[in-house]
């Protein structure tokens, strides 16, 4: 077992760093206030190879192996304070452009992922509905045959980056009943200029604000047989292998989120002086902060654990439920004790902490809840 990044992942992992810090650390305080999405940024990302580092170089990407985009991903969550902008990033890249990879025909790959990878299109996943959420395959949006094609009728909320989306993969059932619950579950790839779909208004958020989330409604939506990712009835795999990707790399950003947090707090403890010694001194203080790094390193092991399984072309289903319940979890203790230790100031405005935990609440819920991943493990230790 070798434990360590080699001579290439850590350089990737420094310039990604590097790069995130000095091009994509501004202050997101405005756009978090205004609900901004910061464009320009996205630009810079894909530019620098964010977008393409899982993607094959024949399709614009850098056909990085999914360890190292992993390690980059961390790289990124801790260097880009603006952690709507990375959520936006991830999630067009794991529900999005790798359904492409994975699932999509050549002409598909060519029409969608170099615009996709160099940053001149902007891509979204759209399952949920009002209706179902964690019963997602529940979902009523139907996709009925037609000559040529199919048409598409139904609601879907909650899709991140919605509002500025170019294409999203959106899920319908062609005849649920005739071929049972998930095998007639199908993908489509829906460009936002099709007739009768709309791409609606933002929808606001407690945090992640810098992250746009709408509706998208289909209206009878003609989508061309061309445009079906995968075959029919494939949809349930679609929508798995996105969730596998999500809850590991996703989460690697969370987890690159929390390293930024402990050296906030430690050098807050440090400076921070009150009985007239730094408050670092207080062992209840230094404690919350040894908390925070046993939890980095033992979510780090968890999502390579899934990284490295996954190279290996082994399923992760388990551990990327593992992975994605404890650093989801523990990014909000991180959070609340890093609020706690600077005290009133971490709770005022112009400090970042009640962003990070704003921010961090939602990872408890997106990718499936914490409840569900609970559920997941225990359906498959066979309970
Ligand atoms: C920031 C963010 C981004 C998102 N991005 C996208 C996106 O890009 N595309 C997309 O399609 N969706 C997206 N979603 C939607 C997300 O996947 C759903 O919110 C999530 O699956 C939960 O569904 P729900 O909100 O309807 O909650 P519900 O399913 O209604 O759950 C409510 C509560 O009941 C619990 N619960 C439900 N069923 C069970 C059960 N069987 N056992 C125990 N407890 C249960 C849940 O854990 C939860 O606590 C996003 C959500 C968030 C917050």
């Amino acid at each position: 077992m070798d434990f360590g990044l080699n001579a290439e992942q850590q350089e990737l992992y420094d310039a990604v760093l590097t790069f995130a810090r000095e091009e994509l650390g501004a202050d997101p305080r405005v756009n978090d206030e205004q609900d901004g999405f910061d464009r320009g940024a996205w630009r810079k990302a894909a530019a620098f190879g964010i977008l393409g580092l899982p993607v094959p170089v024949e399709y614009g990407g850098q056909g990085r192996d999914l360890l190292s985009t992993l390690i980059a991903m961390e790289a990124l969550g801790r260097g880009c304070p603006d952690n709507g902008l990375g959520f936006s990033l991830n999630a067009q890249m794991w529900a999005c452009q790798m359904p492409i990879v994975a699932y999509g025909t050549e002409e598909q790959k060519k029409k969608w992922l170099p615009g996709l990878v160099g940053g001149d299109l902007i891509g979204a996943h759209a399952i949920t509905e009002p209706g179902a959420g964690s019963d997602v395959f529940s979902l009523t949006t139907r996709a009925e045959p037609v000559a040529d094609g199919y048409r598409l009728t139904g609601a879907k909320t909650f899709s991140t980056n919605g509002p500025v989306a170019d294409v999203a993969v959106a899920f319908a059932y062609l005849d649920r009943s005739a071929q049972g619950k998930s095998r007639a579950l199908t993908a489509f790839l829906v460009p936002r200029d099709t007739p009768g779909v709309t791409f609606g208004a933002p929808i606001h958020k407690m945090g992640l604000r810098t992250s746009p989330m709408g509706e998208v409604v289909f209206d009878g939506a003609f989508i061309p047989a061309a445009a079906r990712l995968g075959p029919e009835g494939a949809g349930a795999a679609v929508f798995n292998s996105a969730m596998e990707w999500e809850r590991a790399c996703i989460f690697a950003g969370h987890l690159g989120a929390m390293e930024r947090l402990l050296e906030w707090c430690i050098q807050y403890a440090r400076e921070r002086k009150q009985f007239g010694q730094p408050i670092a001194k207080f062992e209840s203080v230094a404690d919350r902060i040894a908390d925070m790094k046993v939890n980095i390193e033992a979510g780090r092991h968890l999502l390579r654990l899934v990284g490295w399984l996954k190279q290996q072309g082994r399923s992760s289903a388990l551990e990327s439920a593992i992975a994605k319940l404890f650093v989801s979890e523990a990014h909000v203790r991180a959070c609340l004790d890093a609020l706690q230790l600077h005290g009133g100031y971490g709770y005022m405005r112009e400090y970042p902490i009640e962003r990070e935990v704003r921010d961090a609440l939602s990872g408890t819920l997106y990718s499936g809840t914490s409840e569900m991943q609970r559920k997941i493990i225990a359906r498959l230790l066979g309970l």
